[in-house]
């Protein structure tokens, strides 16, 4: 028989989902996340989450299946590591998770996008276009209300999980120097996965953030030392927690794909802070909206929208070159003007009153710029094949005299496509045997394997709610 109550390690999208679905099926709840609030890396997620066949597609006439979804993430995952279970759990659920956020919590998610490597757009944000800000707070606050049956210790740190002979029992936590134990079914939903885990105890001194990725064992310097120097865009709690609390088990749990480590192409680089190893994420979104990448010689270089590897492979190169910029148009950068207006106040955009003014600030000679605004409005007017094989031109065409919006860029450590081994049920699997540990379930960015050797936009804010309502499904009946 189930216990009464479950504990959630994480309130992140992932937990949060998971803490909602396991009170639908009556249980209660016991959420606990390590930092003085909720929300994770979740809260800032930017351009949206995926969905093929939801309400807001149809009412934009947007032609798109969970079959076609499939496929991409297929695609991007890479023959060797696509795991059709787990795919076919994630598109397929994709559309019930959106109906499930709008129709449960209200939240608005009526944009929707054509991001890179997607066939269809099926990427929805809502019109403030703050998508992980609007969809975390409502479950946050949904679940901050539901009273007795929910209870949320914050600044409480997992150290360790219970075990007896029938596996996972609990969990032992601090809060202020003082250690608790709490019983019951547990689901991990600690995010990232990057930092020290390998034969490392779990204390303070070993979770205080990125820079301590760098130290011998991490699973940066261990699987991909070749990105030990790159900024990231994660905050200080996403520290590989939940993989080392699985792996520490006396049957350790499996682990897959871990130098599968996403670089993301437009980290936005802070001028007065150059050599920050933390950075403002560009959102994909600007990409999605028109925007381009041009080099330091005012030139194009790749399709904007493809695949994530493929554009950060590009932009690595380019970058050998000097600055790689981010330019954006009045249309596209009127699309997500909520977007340009953030960066440009945190100084990381700079708005020009034309090419000129961007050429001279720049040192980019201007009749470079127009040669690319003129080859640019030739593909997408489709007069000339585009040199990069960019299919779609959303918001073209570029002249000299419009207003620009402009970033620099470098790429930066975004997301972890490795983690625990779990199965289409979330249940976290033991090294070895591939057998599920009773009483332990994992969603979110913690599992590993859902997107191979490359995750799409807008599939992680899904894959913590499709995989945190099947973990809290199957916390809540115990298999
Ligand atoms: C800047 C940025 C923009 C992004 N934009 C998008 C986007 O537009 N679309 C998309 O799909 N994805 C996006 N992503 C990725 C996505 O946001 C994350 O992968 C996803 O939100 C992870 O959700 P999660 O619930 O698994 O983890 P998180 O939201 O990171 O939550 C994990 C929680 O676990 C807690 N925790 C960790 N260890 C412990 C412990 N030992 N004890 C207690 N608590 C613990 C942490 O404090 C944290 O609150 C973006 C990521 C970033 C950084």
């Amino acid at each position: 028989m189930s216990p009464p109550r479950t504990i959630i390690v994480g309130g992140g999208l992932a937990g949060l989902t998971a803490a909602h679905t396991l009170l639908e099926h009556g249980k209660d709840v016991l959420l606990l996340d390590k930092m003085p609030s909720l929300g994770g890396n979740s809260v800032k997620a930017s351009s949206g989450i995926n969905g093929a066949g939801s309400a807001a597609q149809q009412a934009l006439d947007i032609n798109d299946s969970p079959e076609a979804f499939f496929a991409d993430t297929e695609a991007s995952a890479g023959a060797e590591l696509a795991r059709p279970a787990l795919i076919t759990a994630l598109t397929g659920n994709s559309a019930g998770a959106i109906a499930w956020l709008t129709g449960t919590f209200g939240v608005d998610l009526s944009v929707v996008a054509r991001l890179g490597g997607h066939s269809a757009a099926r990427t929805h944000r809502d019109k403030g276009g703050a998508p992980g800000w609007a969809i975390t707070s409502a479950l946050m606050k949904r679940l901050e209300a539901e009273g007795a049956r929910a209870q949320i210790v914050k600044s409480a740190r997992v150290l360790r999980l219970l075990e007896e002979a029938d596996g996972v029992v609990g969990v032992e936590y601090e809060t202020a120097g003082t250690l608790h134990e709490a019983r019951g079914h547990v689901v991990l939903a600690t995010g990232f996965v990057a930092l020290p885990y390998s034969g490392i105890a779990l204390t303070e001194t070993t979770c205080s953030g990125y820079s301590a990725d760098a130290t011998p064992g991490s699973l940066l310097a261990t699987h991909r030392p070749d990105l030990l120097a790159l900024p990231t865009t994660n905050g200080a709690h996403a520290t590989g927690d939940g993989v080392r609390l699985a792996t520490a088990l006396t049957a350790p749990a499996g682990m897959c794909d871990l130098d599968q480590v996403q670089v993301h192409p437009t980290g936005l680089l802070d001028p007065a802070k150059p050599e920050a190893k933390t950075t403002f994420l560009g959102a994909e979104a600007l990409r999605g909206a028109g925007g381009l990448l041009l080099d330091a010689r005012g030139a194009r270089f790749v399709d904007e929208v493809g695949r994530r590897d493929a554009v950060t492979a590009a932009v690595q190169a380019a970058a050998l070159r000097g600055p790689v910029r981010l330019v954006l148009g009045q249309a596209a950068a009127a699309e997500v003007g909520k977007h340009c207006g953030f960066y440009a106040s945190k100084g990381l955009m700079k708005r020009y009153a034309s090419a000129a003014e961007f050429s001279a600030d720049a040192g980019i000679p201007l009749a470079a710029l127009e040669a690319t605004f003129v080859s640019y409005n030739a593909s997408a007017s489709g007069t000339a094949p585009d040199p990069f094989g960019k299919a779609t031109f959303h918001n073209a065409l570029y002249t000299p005299n419009e207003e620009l919006h402009v970033a620099v860029i470098t790429p930066v450590v975004h997301y972890t496509m490795g983690g625990l081994t779990v199965d289409a049920r979330a249940r976290v699997l033991a090294a070895g045997t591939a057998q599920p540990i009773p009483g332990l379930w994992a969603a979110g960015e913690v599992i590993g394997g859902v997107h191979g050797r490359n995750r799409l936009a807008g599939s992680s804010l899904l894959e913590a709610v499709v995989f945190g309502r099947i973990a809290g499904a199957g916390a809540a009946q115990g298999v």
